[in-house]
Parts: structure tokens; C-alpha cells; sequence
């Protein structure tokens, strides 16, 4: 059994997990803005309820798995850099601390890419050797399984900033300081600024709404407010384009698809598919693109697949 965290802005969610299945779940508010330290200790007290409310001890667990919003370097464990959560990540030795206050080993992880883990043992990703995640919403995070590995480059960064990568180079400089980066262009973080740059936007539904989010810019694009319309296609567009660049360069056999966005899959999904179907240069390649099965159980599943990678790995 493994102690699975997964540390989100919101919320923090809490695991039992053994073989695949979460026996047990508990979530903690994230105070985000809290030291890192701080809430570790908040979710070891947690861990420990949760074992004991299933008459389970520390004794009983292989170990613990933290899921990060930060890139990491999963070997040394440590946090390689912080976005103002939880501060004071970098300085922590994750495994010592773990192994004081536990007495157990650590493995610890970008989120989406314990995600992807999660998908791809208990998922929409099971069975398969070659996956694109992309998750979309807040911004635009990426995670790839390559031949039956996650991909993690030589600075652990594969894949994690293709949200950053420039898809309009004629654009001024975004807040990563990348012209054109996508995640400029089609994410939570941008939109309303990018509505309230629109000609169209002083006349438009969207303008009179309380909140400028996706929720808000789907239901009135059905309800055919033009300003919102033109977001959603821009938003569309920048997405396939996305999608497109991690299948050129990732060659998988599915893509997954995951954020809060996903609730108007119906009409996310085939939009990108038909996407690749026109766009995909030299030979058509019938790329299948699907939602993420497991939601918020994700990252705790795959924190066990992470753990038992990094155990096996580093006792072979
Ligand atoms: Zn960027």
C-alpha cells in the first residue's frame, strides 16, 4: 500500500492505494500560499487519520508518492522550481523528510505526469506504450509516455512546457516571455483579458456574465453570442494546434485529453480529431483523441505506479 498526496492550487488530495485501487480518500484544502513544510506535516496528520480510521498503520505502506505542480527531478527527490505555491518546495529533501517523520521512502513527481501514470494503469490510457496527455483549462500542461516510459528528458523537463511552445511568432512577448505561446492564447489565465480585447466583446453576453471562464464561454457560444463563439474557435484552434505539434513530435498511438474544460467534450474532441484528420502533413494517421477516464483518482493511482517505478528501478 502506498500514502498517495496530490498537491493541487485548490485542494489537496489524499490516498490509500493498493494495486491500482484507492482503498481509502481524504482531501485538505491547499493554502497554496502556506510553506510547503507546513503542509506536509497537514497531510502526514492526514495520512495518519486516514490509516487509522481503515485500521491500517504505517507499517503497512510501502511508502508515499507526492504528486507536484512544479517541474521535479524524481532521482535526487526534490522540487526544481517553485510558481509561487507552496513556497519553500525547493529547499525540502522530500525523502529525508519523509523518511523522518514516515519512516518510509519517498517518490515524488510532476502532476500531470503522475496522472498520465494513472491513466495509463487504470485508465483511458491502459494497454497502451505510446501516450500524449495534454491537460487544458487553467493552462496547458503536457505528459508523455514514450516505448513504455515516461518521458522525462535530460532535464526532467520533457514534454511539461509544450504549452509554452510559440504557435504565433508574430505576437508580442506573453507572461513566460515566449511570443505567441499558446497557453497565452487559450488558457483560464488569458481569457478574460483576451475578451476584453475584442471589438465585439463591449456588445456581447459575455460582457454582462459575472465570470469570463470556460463554463461561461461554452454556454454562450451555444446560446450564439458571436463574441463568445470566436473565443471558443480561437481556443479550439490553439488547442489542435497543440495537440498537432505533440503527435508530430511524440508519434503516440492516443492522446488523452484532461482540465475541467473536458465537461463540453462533445465538443473538444471531435473538433481535434478533425484537426489531425485535415492537418497532419505527409501521410493521414488516424490518431485517436480521448478524455481522461479517472478525474481527481488520477494522480493518486498513479502514485502508486510512480513509487513502484522508482523502487524497482532503483533496486535493479
Ligand atoms: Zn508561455
Amino acid at each position: 500500500m502506498i500514502l498517495a498526496a496530490d498537491f493541487g492550487g485548490t485542494t489537496i488530495k489524499l490516498g490509500l492505494v493498493c494495486e491500482g485501487r484507492i482503498l481509502a480518500r481524504s482531501r485538505l484544502n491547499a493554502c497554496a500560499n502556506r510553506p510547503m513544510a507546513e503542509r506536509l506535516e497537514a497531510v502526514a496528520c492526514e495520512w495518519e487519520l486516514l490509516l487509522k480510521t481503515n485500521r491500517c498503520t504505517l507499517q503497512n505502506c510501502a511508502g508515499i508518492a507526492l504528486s507536484l505542480p512544479f517541474l521535479t527531478d524524481p532521482q535526487l527527490p526534490r522540487v526544481l522550481g517553485e510558481f509561487g505555491k507552496f513556497p519553500g518546495a525547493t529547499n525540502i529533501d522530500f525523502a529525508a523528510w519523509s523518511h523522518a517523520r514516515l519512516g518510509l521512502p519517498a517518490a515524488l513527481e510532476n502532476d500531470l505526469r503522475v496522472a498520465l501514470l494513472g491513466e495509463w494503469t487504470a485508465g483511458a490510457a491502459r494497454g497502451k506504450s505510446n501516450v500524449v496527455m495534454l491537460a487544458l483549462g487553467t493552462g496547458i500542461g503536457c505528459a508523455v509516455i514514450s516505448n513504455g516510459r515516461l518521458l522525462r528528458g535530460a532535464n526532467n523537463r520533457a514534454a511539461t512546457l509544450l504549452g509554452h511552445s510559440t504557435i504565433a511568432h508574430e505576437y508580442p512577448a506573453g507572461r513566460c516571455g515566449n511570443p505567441g505561446c499558446a497557453e497565452d492564447l487559450a488558457s483560464t489565465a488569458t481569457l478574460a483579458n483576451l475578451a476584453r480585447s475584442r471589438s465585439d466583446f463591449a456588445g456581447s453576453q459575455l460582457a454582462g456574465a459575472g465570470k469570463i471562464d470556460y463554463e461561461t464561454i461554452f454556454a454562450l457560444a451555444a446560446q450564439g453570442d458571436a463574441c463568445s463563439e470566436a473565443l471558443l474557435l480561437q481556443s479550439l484552434k490553439v488547442w489542435a494546434v497543440v495537440v498537432q505539434n505533440a503527435v508530430l513530435a511524440f508519434d503516440p498511438e492516443l492522446v488523452v485529453l484532461g482540465g475541467g474544460v473536458l465537461r463540453s467534450r462533445d465538443i473538444i474532441l471531435p473538433a481535434i480529431e478533425e484537426h489531425l484528420r485535415q492537418h497532419m502533413p505527409s501521410f493521414p494517421l488516424q490518431i485517436p483523441v480521448t478524455a481522461a477516464a479517472l478525474g481527481d483518482d488520477a494522480a493518486l493511482i498513479g502514485g502508486e505506479t510512480l513509487f513502484n517505478q522508482i523502487h524497482i528501478s532503483t533496486c535493479a
